[in-house]
């Protein structure tokens, strides 16, 4: 449920629609408070059975447990669950977010990731996190964009899943730089040390949240700071994940 202004008239909601018809952002079509319409929705990439331990595609009949190309052996989270694979028309509305400010599509992100977290929930093995806790960007690339779109992902999520989602119990500390096309271990220990978690994440189940996991570095970073700061438990969620 979208929460209402009780200061805003329903009329003029009614006019704003008007003017601005919400509309698939793939194609176009005329959507009543969706961005995505129901065919669009259904093309996507998504990962219909992940890998329990990293959340890779694998088969429907695949049995629980690591699969045979399992990543992130010895990680310092318990699993990783992913929305989508990252390809068209992911990486494409994953880019605009970050690097056209468009905010607006963090909000498809977060719906995106929260509608597959929703089917997962309904095993009965399942258990929900007590907190997501999305990917911080450093103060200042934070400023330059306008927004952290793993924390729009993450509150947008939390709302749907009734999960607590706070941005503000994990800082980055240090700058790193851009992290694309590097390798895997150098990703890893440039990382090093550049996120700091709040004690107030002790003893509690935790989902770190990002857009997209590569090489998986970001996130393990986050995971063992916020295993540092005593979180019992650390999985992470992801709307996509490259393969
Ligand atoms: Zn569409
Ligand atoms: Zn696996």
């Amino acid at each position: 449920m979208e929460a209402v202004n009780p200061m805003r008239p329903a009329r003029v909601d009614g006019w704003i629609a008007r003017l601005f018809p919400p509309a698939c952002v793939l194609c176009g079509a005329p959507e009543q408070g969706h961005d995505l319409c129901g065919p669009c929705s259904d093309d996507l990439p998504w990962i219909r059975h992940g890998c329990s331990r990293c959340g890779r595609p694998v088969p429907l009949q695949a049995p629980t447990g690591p699969c045979g190309a399992c990543r992130w052996p010895s990680a310092a989270f318990s699993r990783v669950v992913a929305a989508l694979v990252y390809e068209y028309p992911l990486d494409r509305l994953v880019s605009l977010c970050k690097y056209q400010q468009r905010i607006d599509l963090g909000r498809l992100l977060g719906e995106l990731l929260a509608a597959r977290i929703a089917l997962l929930a309904a095993a009965p093995a399942w258990t929900m996190p007590d907190l997501l806790l999305p990917v911080p960007l450093h103060p200042r690339r934070e400023a330059a964009r306008g927004f952290n779109q793993a924390a729009e992902i993450a509150s947008v999520a939390g709302r749907r899943l009734g999960l607590r989602a706070d941005a503000r119990l994990a800082s980055r500390v240090r700058e790193t730089g851009a992290q694309a096309g590097l390798p895997a271990a150098q990703r890893a220990r440039n990382l090093r040390g550049a996120f700091l978690a709040s004690p107030d994440c002790a003893g509690l189940r935790v989902a770190v949240i990002d857009d997209v996991i590569t090489t998986g570095a970001t996130a393990m970073a986050l995971a063992s700071a916020a295993r540092a700061a005593g979180a019992l438990e650390v999985e992470c969620w992801a709307v996509a994940l490259t393969w």
